[in-house]
């Protein structure tokens, strides 16, 4: 067993005064000790944060002592060290930013739940649309096979995309997923608003798909991004796994994500070790020139 964990753990239920709530919860953590970054709205809280053993079993404990997160669920990983070199807890307004045109309450107007081992065996229907619930650069890293990749940076494009680009699979059953779960509570609510009919959201998210005996990972393909130092988690633990990441500058396959040297750049890319050493870091070459053209300034 190693000294450290991450958890992962998400909770959609009405928090009074969650401001209040955010400032006390930031003193008790930083006593605790714990990193990582915890969102706190009046909808919920969201949250990962990594600490030694002992302080996550004292988290786990403490939030299910508290009146209202009796029934939290944590996703817990082994860690060497920290995950994180912060600690950040927020109070927002909304625990994935979306700024959709109506009030959503996930516990109601959310889409059906499968368990890892139900939605294994939809995805090998033939008759069901599998829609990736994460962005685009995340669906680079890893996927379930045959997913729909959505072209969004962030969650809030969605609406928009899925005007766009799902209009024809609206009879269709279709299944989404995304790291923890959280976001697929928001997208399966906001796709029964715009007229998807039979929608289902994997319950807990690739991280429990992952660990699930039953499923073994299977037919997920890459590696989980995650948003913490660890970048990537690996998925599927059977012989059929693969990389499908590939170097942003030559293609070869890669899950070697970094952020491009230039500051004022920073294009988050898949780069092979070669590519690394070769491009040193820059996404481009206009990056480069632009970086030692602002360095030959400063001198
Ligand atoms: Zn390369
Ligand atoms: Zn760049």
């Amino acid at each position: 067993m190693k000294d450290y964990r991450v958890l992962l753990f998400y909770k959609y239920v009405a928090i009074p005064d969650a401001e209040a709530f955010a400032a006390e919860h930031l003193q008790y953590c930083k006593d605790l000790g714990v990193k990582g970054r915890i969102l706190i709205a009046s909808e919920g809280i969201n949250g990962t944060l990594s600490g030694t053993v002992e302080q996550t079993e004292r988290y786990m404990a403490d939030m299910h002592g508290h009146p209202l997160f009796g029934d939290l669920l944590f996703k817990v990983d082994e860690s060497d060290g920290h995950a994180f070199k912060k600690l950040f807890v927020r109070h927002k307004k909304e625990l994935v930013t979306l700024r959709y045109d109506q009030k959503l309450d996930p516990n109601t107007d959310g889409g059906g739940r499968l368990s890892p081992a139900e939605f294994q065996q939809y995805l090998q229907r033939d008759d069901v649309i599998v829609l990736d619930g994460r962005s685009g650069y995340e669906y680079d890293l890893g996927h379930f096979r045959n997913a729909i990749r959505p072209d969004v940076d962030s969650f809030r494009e969605f609406p928009g995309w899925l005007r766009e680009n799902m209009k024809e699979h609206k009879d269709k059953t279709i299944l989404t997923y995304c790291t923890g779960g959280i976001r697929c509570e928001m997208l399966t609510a906001v796709m029964r608003k715009e007229g998807f009919e039979d929608v289902y959201q994997l319950d807990g998210g690739i991280v429990t798909y992952g660990k699930d005996p039953a499923t073994q990972g299977r037919l997920f393909d890459g590696s989980c991004y995650v948003f913490d130092e660890r970048i990537s988690f690996p998925i599927n633990h059977t012989d059929e796994n693969v990389v499908v990441g590939t170097c942003y500058h030559c293609g070869q396959p890669t899950e070697n994500y970094i952020n491009c040297a230039d500051d004022t750049c920073h294009r988050q890319h898949l780069c092979c070790d070669a590519c690394q050493d070769k491009y040193e870091g820059y996404c481009s070459e206009e990056c480069r020139e632009h970086d030692s053209a602002s360095a030959a300034a400063v001198r």
